[in-house]
């Protein structure tokens, strides 16, 4: 069980998040990562920092093993994960899991999470004023989990991520340094539902993927 290291408290601490360091500080004992996911997850269930909660039917933090050496993130819950609450699990969710079978991965191998946490309604873009309240909650996560490898899925997700207006065919096939982390850029599996012409590069990027995993072990 991997627990959460002086280190990572004393840079979640600076993360000045109003409210959040208590969950930390009035602990004595070792918690695991998902002791402390799931401690923040129900802290902050009724989220109302932005307009999306206005919408939404289930707020939908992320899922999947809290001590994953990869996350994956995309932009925003779409309709069934609003109504499940869970990560990933419509036909863009089932076609993510099939692009991690193809390097053999499982879903229980990684992490998935969003730059939004509730729905943008009709699915439409996260806003900048909703990304950047919902912003610290990713932040806290990823120091939480310290992922080896970031996977933004899609150009919205890598455009916040990165901090740049890049097209996607610009941002993918290399990785960036991300804090502590390497991040890449690949299509959201969304897109590649709509496109399957782009398959083939998408296969790339995850062939990449894989390397970089395999190196960093
Ligand atoms: S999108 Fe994020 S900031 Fe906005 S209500 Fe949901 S959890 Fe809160």
């Amino acid at each position: 069980m991997n627990t959460i290291s002086e280190a990572q408290l004393r840079k979640i601490e600076l993360l000045k998040l109003s409210g959040i360091n208590e969950i930390f500080t009035q602990e004595t004992e070792p918690f695991s990562k998902e002791d402390y996911l799931q401690k923040f997850e129900t802290e902050y269930q009724d989220c109302a920092n932005c307009k999306l909660a206005q919408t939404r039917n289930k707020l939908v933090w992320g899922g999947g093993n809290a001590d994953a050496d990869i996350v994956f993130i995309g932009e925003g819950p779409g309709q069934q994960e609003d109504l499940q609450g869970v990560p990933f699990v419509g036909n863009a969710g089932q076609l993510l899991t099939k692009m991690l079978t193809a390097i053999d991965l499982s879903r229980e191998d990684v992490y998935i999470t969003n730059i939004v946490k509730c729905r943008p309604p009709g699915n439409r873009n996260p806003q900048e004023d909703e990304i950047r309240a919902c912003m610290p909650y990713l932040e806290f996560q990823l120091s939480i989990i310290q992922p080896k490898i970031i996977c933004a899925l899609g150009k919205v997700a890598g455009n916040v991520l990165l901090q740049c207006d890049d097209t996607l065919t610009k941002m993918r096939q290399k990785f960036f340094p991300f804090s502590s982390s390497k991040l890449m850029v690949t299509y959201h599996p969304s897109a590649l539902l709509h496109n399957p012409d782009w398959k083939r590069p998408a296969w790339e990027d995850m062939k990449m993927l894989k390397r970089e995993y395999a190196e960093s072990r």
